[in-house]
């Protein structure tokens, strides 16, 4: 049997190649590295590391001659720009980092490279994760692999971009109010955002603390349990990480359900569609694509039920008080004094001040740091933030109340298709693109996309998969049994050479 090039293995299939043998750490890392290198104008690398990539991959595969079994030992991967890393540069996409090196590596980083993962460099990112098309990056935009005119969902940008056109088997990201989802959606890959505290945030450069999540993209559910096994687990250096045990998400997906018989690997398994996620004017780009995921769910043996989220509207203004708000406090350290950029003139420490937020943040950032300090001021707190707090909390109930019929909700990731490059000059209609990721984000939901398909253009479209507060699994379950049945998560993007 031919192997397939080394590019085109996933997570499971790399790590199986490296098990038995028939590929070294070395030879994939160099194959892949060439790769980036011919495809740097996808701009999704914002730092490559090809020397420590190179000896890591040597060590790796010296240390699986002497026996070392670790889980994801010679996996090539690489990190959004919003992981600090103590050996690559951090600039979370902003100039304001620019030449920022951290002293220590991130929980998330640190326990992939723990598991014997080699990381290949950082990759780009809407500055701060803010936006939902990669083009808030302070160094240039990331192009869509399978329409380089277009964007590729964003915040994670790079991450998808890289993984879709298959520079990468699996990338880090994170997911404030859908910035895994929705680029997993647009460049026809698979991204599992976990329940908040799954995944420890220290040392992921916070943008909203209550809503930042880290999770896996990579082709399938399969591979995004194999990362999110080592990602995961209680941190003590996180307040906000759950006390729970490690899981083996790998395993648990793989656990049949109780009423699972030949061909019905679902079947028990009640999905609930909210009215809301398909209103009568959705796309018929991605409701068609969407609708005939849900069919294949159901020959699986699913039943599909009608549910309510009668606030999905709501969570827009919601989480854009909310997010700014955060985002506002937790920018407030990037002042020129600690970290990365500082102008160059000034006359006093105020002037220092301004002059280095006036040159770091972009045009987002500062409208985003505007807009939270005046829901959070005096006389506007009660009427936007408290508000929004309260509505927060009626999100979170109504999702219960729909898991109280179904075990899973579905619905599209995002109202449309990738859009063209340059096309949203209206940062309230990019806002408005997230309807559907942020309602799971409110609540602090488990959310995935998968590939469901294609709509207009041959452009992907996601199909996505909410579960109750720790059931990943069920989540990955659910998504592997329909990538078994399926191969749209296995479509890859027009292969290009190089331009001249
Ligand atoms: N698009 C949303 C925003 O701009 C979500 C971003 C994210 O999840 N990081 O805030």
């Amino acid at each position: 049997m031919s192997r397939p090039a080394l590019h085109e293995m996933g997570v499971a299939e790399t790590l199986a190649a490296l098990a038995d043998r028939s590929v070294s750490s070395l030879e994939l890392t160099r194959a892949l590295l060439d790769r980036i290198a011919a495809h740097a104008e996808l701009g999704a690398f914002l730092h490559v590391d090809s020397e420590g990539a190179l000896a890591a991959a040597l060590s790796a595969d010296q240390r699986r001659a002497q026996g070392d079994a670790s889980p994801l030992l010679g996996l090539p991967i690489a990190h959004k720009d919003i992981f600090v890393t103590a050996d690559q540069p951090t600039t979370a996409g902003s100039k304001i980092l620019a030449g920022y090196r951290s002293p220590f590596d991130a929980t998330v980083v640190a326990r992939l490279k723990a598991a014997g993962a080699i990381s290949l460099g950082k990759l780009n990112c809407d500055e701060f994760a803010m936006g939902s098309a990669n083009e808030n990056s302070a160094y240039g935009p990331v192009h869509n692999p399978w329409d380089t005119g277009r964007v590729p969902g964003g915040s994670s940008g790079g991450s998808a971009a890289a993984v879709a056109a298959r520079l990468l088997p699996a990338a880090t990201g994170t997911d404030t109010g859908g910035s895994i989802r929705q680029p997993a959606s647009f460049t026809g890959i698979t991204g599992i955002k976990p329940t908040y505290g799954v995944c420890s945030r220290y040392g992921m450069i916070a943008f909203a603390s209550s809503l930042d999540q880290a999770g896996p993209l990579a082709r399938s559910a399969q591979d995004c349990a194999l990362l999110l096994s080592a990602m995961s687990g209680f941190d003590e250096r996180d307040a906000t990480s759950a006390e729970r045990p490690a899981q083996d998400f790998h395993a648990r997906m793989l656990d049949p359900r109780p009423d699972a018989s030949p061909g019905r690997p679902l079947a028990g398994l009640r999905i609930g569609l909210p009215a809301q996620f398909f209103p009568d004017n959705l796309d018929a780009d991605v409701a068609r694509p969407v609708l005939a995921a849900l069919a294949q769910l159901q020959r699986l043996g699913a039943t599909l039920i009608d549910v309510q989220l009668p606030r999905t509207q709501l969570a827009i203004p919601v989480y854009y008080i909310i997010a700014p708000a955060e985002a506002s406090s937790n920018l407030s350290r990037f002042d020129g004094v600690k970290f990365g950029h500082r102008a160059a003139h000034y006359t006093d420490l105020l002037d220092m001040y301004k002059k280095t937020r006036t040159e770091g943040f972009g045009a987002e950032v500062k409208r985003r740091i505007m807009t939270g300090a005046y829901v959070l001021s005096h006389g506007y707190y009660d009427a936007y933030y408290f508000q929004a707090q309260k509505i927060r909390r009626m999100i979170a109930d109504d999702f219960q109340r729909c898991f109280a019929e179904c075990d899973l909700i579905a619905g599209p990731v995002a109202p449309s298709v990738a859009w063209p490059l340059g096309q949203q000059t209206d940062p309230v209609r990019e806002y408005l693109a997230d309807i559907f990721t942020l309602p799971a984000s409110l609540a602090g939901l488990p959310g995935m996309s998968l590939p469901a398909g294609f709509g207009g253009q041959g452009l992907p479209v996601g199909l996505q998969l909410i579960a109750n507060y720790f059931q990943e699994a069920q989540l990955l379950h659910a998504g592997h049994a329909l990538q078994q049945a399926t191969d749209w998560h296995l479509q890859a993007p027009p292969e290009r050479t190089a331009s001249p």
